[in-house]
């Protein structure tokens, strides 16, 4: 067994046996997944707070094992990144969904101005076709770069942040509204962060989580708030589940909000149901 730092050792049981094939049977059935179309993409709701109305969806993939049913991307997505296969499962996510979009707008289910948020893994992010992947996603699917919202972590801009902040640069001079995905898990500020191009911070649902419960937790929220908007950023929180909770942010002038409150990520004709709805919170 591999060592783990200095006079540390790990002895490979048949627990960790057992997990390393699972981990290796995923990772052999995650190489046909895309071609055996097993992958789908579910559509979470992001609704504006001060309109009460929904402004647009983010992207989540899911994955339909033909044995083990529903794999949710947080057992998948570790195992497609160590297997080097995170970029073409991203890159069909950003496929699937920007032509998605183009459906629903060409039907006039949603209005123009409704966005699709995709998730950038760090892989995809420092991929150096990416902007080439982007453009040609915009062009087979034929939206706007305007209706794309792309959602990077910290760690993905920390990694190499000299790159990092060029290719940042040249997505929002495409038109391509920037989100800091998780913010308040990592390590940067957003003293820091303002050195980049981004501009929407989503603030992690820790900190949403039991906010009408916790001072500390609003006084936070509400600094990061107003400084975000100092800096003219907007701000979506996320993992809202209470009114409560949507009471205070909104309250606190956040600008947007997800959670399951608003609605669970859905597959795309539930999301059809829920606009035919005219939903308003
Ligand atoms: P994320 O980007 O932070 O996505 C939000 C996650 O929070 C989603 O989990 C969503 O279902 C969940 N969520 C939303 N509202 C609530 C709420 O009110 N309460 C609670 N408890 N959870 C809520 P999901 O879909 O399981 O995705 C997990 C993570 O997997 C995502 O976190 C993202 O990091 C990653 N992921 C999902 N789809 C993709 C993808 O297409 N590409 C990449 N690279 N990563 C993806
Ligand atoms: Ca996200
Ligand atoms: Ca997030
Ligand atoms: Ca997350």
């Amino acid at each position: 067994a591999k060592s783990k730092g200095r006079n540390r050792y790990c002895v490979f049981t048949p627990v960790m046996h057992q997990q390393a094939l699972k981990i290796l049977q995923l990772e052999n059935d995650l190489k046909r997944a895309i071609e055996r179309q097993e992958f789908i993409v579910y559509y979470q709701p992001i609704v504006c707070l001060c309109t009460g109305k929904i402004s647009g969806f983010e992207a989540l993939v899911r994955w339909q094992h033909p044995t083990m049913g529903m794999v949710s991307p947080g057992d998948f997505i570790p195992v497609a990144e160590e297997a080097g296969l995170i970029s073409l499962i991203d890159t069909w996510v950003l496929q699937t969904a920007c032509s998605q979009v183009h459906n629903w707008q060409k039907q006039k289910l949603i209005s123009e101005d409704i966005t699709v948020s995709v998730n950038l893994s760090v892989r995809l992010f420092s991929n150096p076709s990416l902007l080439t992947i982007i453009n040609e996603t915009l062009q087979s699917t034929q939206i706007s770069p305007q209706n794309l919202k792309l959602e990077i972590t910290e760690s993905a801009i920390m990694e190499n942040s000299e790159l990092a902040a060029i290719i940042l640069q040249e997505l929002r001079e495409c038109g391509i509204d920037l989100s800091i995905d998780d913010f308040g898990t990592g390590y940067s500020s957003l003293g820091y962060l303002h050195r980049f191009p981004v501009n929407i911070l989503k603030i992690d649902r820790s900190f949403v989580n039991s906010i009408e419960q916790d001072g500390k937790k609003t006084d936070l929220i509400s600094t990061v708030i107003s400084l975000a908007h100092k800096i003219e950023m907007k701000v979506i929180a996320e993992g809202i589940e209470t009114p409560e909770q949507l009471e205070i942010l909104r309250n606190l002038g956040c600008d947007f909000g997800q959670g399951y409150l608003f609605s669970k990520p859905l597959a795309s004709n539930f999301i059809l149901d829920l606009l035919a709805s005219a939903p308003q919170w």
